[in-house]
């Protein structure tokens, strides 16, 4: 194999040098042109195996590597005369180094089981199937189904299901798949459905590892807030009460196809075996926690007095606070994980 991987489909025997090599960054427009003006033909080149005899691992795959590439995407597009559904969220990385991050970031090993949210054309799921024992790609949009069996027609480790991740049971999956033991899941999620597909990850209670997604940056930026922040919301406090977030990357709108109109950020949820504290109720916690943010403005005494759920007066949430040391008139956003689940036993306690 050549130095710095197979000349072929540069794949690289190390995942060090995992291949992605972009040369040039080209926008969109420019993408569709050249692919256009590009004698060759670019669908084959985009699907061709790599005929490297075991050296690589990429070795009598898909053409894997260039997957990425803005040209190869489009030329995929092209083939199957496929139409982006902007209703799926679709906009698809074409980014070597924010794939490279991602995958990474995963800490993909061998004896892993990956599930993949929306693999698009296969960009992503290439790269997972050639670091994980066995990839599941679940895909809602029909039309990606044929493109997915041609790009991974290499792989004899993934299996493609055409359903919604919203209506899958995870957790019958992953039994059935892995015996239960934790998976890790990846993806380059549609941002539509962004916080529904994570929260329904984390109180699913599937065995779940990590969660290692693209989002909108600013998603990413609640879900990893400190208290007192104006990012800090319900959002943080749930997701930091099942995982620990860590920020892996930003990422501008001009590494996907088409575009997206906002910026991007590469975030992973290591999930936590148990909760970082203790709570009585811990649906009361999150009707607690909801409450509090409905109405940011509002004293924690005025927002959770007679909120929706919860049987609470002004007095008795006033006493709560009290009790804990805090002030009447304190917001929700001044309150940390830990305080908020004090809050919710004294006023479980008080409800008794
Ligand atoms: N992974 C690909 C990539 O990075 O190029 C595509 C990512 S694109 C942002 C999101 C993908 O999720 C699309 O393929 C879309 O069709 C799919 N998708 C959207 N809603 C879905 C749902 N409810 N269940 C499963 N897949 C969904």
């Amino acid at each position: 194999m050549e130095a710095g991987g197979c000349g072929f489909c540069r794949m690289a025997d190390g995942f060090s040098d995992f291949i992605l090599v972009r040369k040039k960054q080209i926008p969109y427009s420019d993408t569709v042109r050249v692919a256009q003006e590009n004698n060759e033909n670019l669908s084959t080149t985009a699907l061709q195996t790599c005929p490297q005899q075991g050296q690589c691992p990429g070795a009598g795959k898909e053409h894997m590597a260039d997957l990425i590439h803005p040209q190869n995407t489009i030329a995929v597009i092209q083939k199957y005369n496929f139409r982006f559904q902007k209703k799926y969220g679709q906009n698809f990385l074409t980014d070597s180094h924010v794939l490279d991050k991602i995958i990474r970031a995963a800490d993909i090993q061998k004896e892993d089981y990956v599930l993949e949210i929306g693999p698009g054309i296969g960009t992503m799921t290439q790269a997972l199937c050639t670091y994980a024992g066995k990839v599941a790609a679940v895909e809602i949009d029909r039309s990606l189904i044929p493109i997915l069996q041609e790009t991974l027609m290499g792989y004899d480790n993934v299996a493609v299901l055409n359903e919604d991740i919203l209506k899958l049971d995870i957790k019958a999956l992953v039994q059935r798949e892995h015996d239960g033991r934790p998976v890790k899941i990846v993806a380059n999620l549609p941002y539509y459905i962004t916080t529904p597909i994570i929260m329904g990850l984390l109180e699913g209670r599937a065995p779940i590892e990590s969660i290692t997604v693209m989002v909108q940056k600013e998603v990413a930026e609640r879900m990893q807030a400190a208290p007192g922040g104006k990012d800090y919301g319900a959002l943080s406090l749930a997701v930091q009460y099942y995982a620990k977030p860590q920020m892996i990357a930003n990422v501008p709108p001009n590494c996907f196809i088409p575009r997206p109109s906002v910026a991007s950020s590469v975030i992973r949820l290591k999930c936590h075996r148990t909760p970082p504290v203790f709570v009585r109720d811990e649906k009361l916690l999150f009707t607690v926690i909801r409450a509090s943010f409905n109405q940011r403005r509002k004293t924690l005494a005025n927002g959770l007095k007679n909120a929706s759920g919860l049987p609470f007066s002004k007095e008795q949430v006033q006493n709560a606070l009290r009790a804990l040391g805090m002030p009447d008139n304190i917001r929700g956003e001044a309150l940390s994980l830990e305080q908020f689940a004090r809050l919710s036993d004294e006023l479980a306690a008080a409800s008794e």
